[in-house]
This record gives structure tokens, C-alpha cells and sequence, in this order.
């Protein structure tokens, strides 16, 4: 089978608009590389609607008067090509103090608590900010949790799943609403060799009773729909790691969670993004 490669400029501020939509039209995975998206599409699809929809984008653009970053090329890749390419772009990479996220294809490393994920077509390898937040938000509040249950809710890759009961979490539940994200954290799940996470296709009200830690990584207008589902699948003294949120709608998104009756303990910026980390109030 060949791949069809599109290699795009944008501006920064559209690159994650442009992945969901390409995600949507049949995208089977986007990698960064020197400042550009590198995407890959099956070779049997037809280049001719992967254009279109890239000129609609050009067109929406040219509307915001944004165009001066964009453009694109294309090139036709055998199998073998492809697989160089989409390796290239996932290198180990150490998170927090004790985490090294590394795909399947590279050596484990020595000392540190390995998550291995296939980068397939969820969304979640450690290389995105708000990914990064959330493990190092996880590690630190592991020491002052009970570490019975986890909720990762909106698992992608299952990668703060994984983590999570490599902490030491008795039982880790794991959901999403796209089965393609579900399918692949099984695979991760398999590959880690971690027998208590539980991963299910759906949403929060797909679990039941209270945790001791929530992370949520999602954008901020599903994690205000959710605030109250959230605050009440919290444990007493559980916390939940909320991230996916642009810095200008922290503030949202804390407000709605204090009216589900949650108080901040820490705000965790990290360029455009920022974390926040809330629990019950006592
Ligand atoms: N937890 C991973 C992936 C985050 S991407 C990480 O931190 O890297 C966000 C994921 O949330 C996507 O896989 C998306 O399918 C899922 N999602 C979006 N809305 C959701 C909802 N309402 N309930 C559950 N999952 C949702």
C-alpha cells in the first residue's frame, strides 16, 4: 500500500483545528517536523478530496486575512518510506522525574517507569503540552493520594491510564467517546502489560462511584459540560488534573467547576495551555 504525504505550513494558532479536521476526512496520523504538519493518508484515497479540503481551509484563511503561512505539498509514499517517516517523528521523551514515554520500536530505559505507546491514531504520545502537564501533575500528587482508583477520562492513546497504574493505582478506569481512541489504548494497554485498567467506549457517565484522582484532558467546553459529573465522581479527598485549556479560558472553565462546588489548588501554565488542579472542598 502507498501513503499519500501532505507536508503543510500554517500558522501555529490553526495547527489544531487543522488535525481534527483531517483526523475527521480519513487522516491516519500527523507528525510535526521543523515547524511543519507532516500528515498521512491511505493511498487508495483519492488526493483530489484531500485537496479540496485543504483550499477550503486556504479559503477561511484568506478570510482572516491569514494566509501568509500557508502552504502545502504533496508527495506519494511507498509503504516502506512511510514507516521512516512516521518513526522519525517519535523519539523517547522524558516527563517529570520519573516518566520516559517511548514508542514500541525503541530501547526501554533503565531506572525510569516506561510508557510504551504505539503512536497510531489517538491522540496522546507525551509530545503535546497538555499531555506533558498532566503526567507531572500525576506524579506529583501521587504521594499524597490514596491511589485506590483513577479515572482517565477522554484516554486517547491511554497513556495517563498506563501511567497511572504503573504509579500504583489499585484499579484505573479509562474511557472515551471514539472507539478508534478505545481500540488503541487497548493495544497500549497490551503492550505495557498492565492488567488493571479497565477501558471503556463512552464518557464519565459510563463509570461509577467516586475516585481518587480524575484527569481529564479535553477542551475546556466538554470539561464545563462535565464539571458536575466531575465533582461528583471525586472522592472526599480526591483531586482532578483538568487540562486541554487555552490559557484565556482558565478562568471559565474554574468558575464552572467552583459552582459544581470544587476549589483550585494549583494553576499549571505551560505555554498557550494551562493546567488546573482541583478537589473537594473540605
Ligand atoms: N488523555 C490523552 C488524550 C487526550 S485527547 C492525553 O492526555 O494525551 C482528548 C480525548 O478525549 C480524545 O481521544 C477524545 O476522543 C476524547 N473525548 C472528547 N470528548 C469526550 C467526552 N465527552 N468524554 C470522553 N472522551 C472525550
Amino acid at each position: 500500500m502507498n501513503y499519500h504525504e501532505f507536508t503543510i505550513q500554517i500558522p501555529e494558532a490553526f495547527k489544531d483545528a487543522l488535525i481534527n479536521r483531517m483526523t475527521r476526512n480519513g487522516c491516519l496520523g500527523v507528525i510535526e517536523q521543523e515547524g511543519s504538519l507532516v500528515a498521512f493518508f491511505p493511498g487508495n484515497m483519492n488526493k483530489t478530496s484531500i485537496v479540496d479540503d485543504l483550499e477550503i481551509i486556504r479559503a477561511l484563511l484568506e478570510k482572516s486575512h491569514q494566509t501568509g503561512e500557508f502552504s502545502y505539498r504533496h508527495a506519494l509514499l511507498p509503504e516502506q518510506d512511510w514507516n521512516e517517516s512516521w518513526k522519525k517523528g517519535f523519539t523517547p521523551l522524558d516527563v517529570g522525574e520519573r516518566f520516559t514515554v517511548l514508542p514500541p520500536w525503541e530501547q526501554k530505559h533503565e531506572d525510569r517507569i516506561n510508557l510504551v505507546i504505539d503512536p497510531g491514531m489517538a491522540f496522546g504520545t507525551g509530545h503535546h503540552e497538555t499531555t506533558r502537564s498532566c503526567l507531572v501533575l500525576i506524579e506529583k500528587y501521587d504521594r499524597e493520594l490514596a491511589k485506590e482508583r483513577f479515572l482517565d477520562l477522554g484516554t486517547g492513546t491511554g497513556l495517563l491510564a498506563i501511567a497511572a497504574s504503573k504509579l500504583g493505582y489499585k484499579q484505573v478506569m479509562a474511557v472515551d467517546t471514539d472507539p478508534l481512541a478505545t481500540e488503541a489504548a487497548r493495544m497500549n494497554a497490551g503492550l505495557n502489560e498492565v492488567a488493571n485498567v479497565e477501558i471503556r467506549e463512552g464518557s464519565i457517565s459510563e463509570t461509577s462511584g467516586t475516585f481518587d484522582c480524575i484527569a481529564a484532558n479535553i477542551i475546556s467546553g466538554v470539561l464545563m459540560l462535565l464539571a458536575p459529573l466531575i465533582a461528583s465522581r471525586l472522592g472526599p479527598s480526591g483531586i482532578a488534573v483538568l487540562s486541554g485549556i487555552l490559557a484565556d479560558q482558565a478562568d471559565e472553565v474554574l468558575a464552572e467547576m467552583r459552582e459544581a462546588g470544587l476549589t483550585l489548588k494549583e494553576r499549571f501554565p505551560d505555554g498557550k495551555w494551562v493546567s488546573l488542579v482541583v478537589g473537594k472542598r473540605h
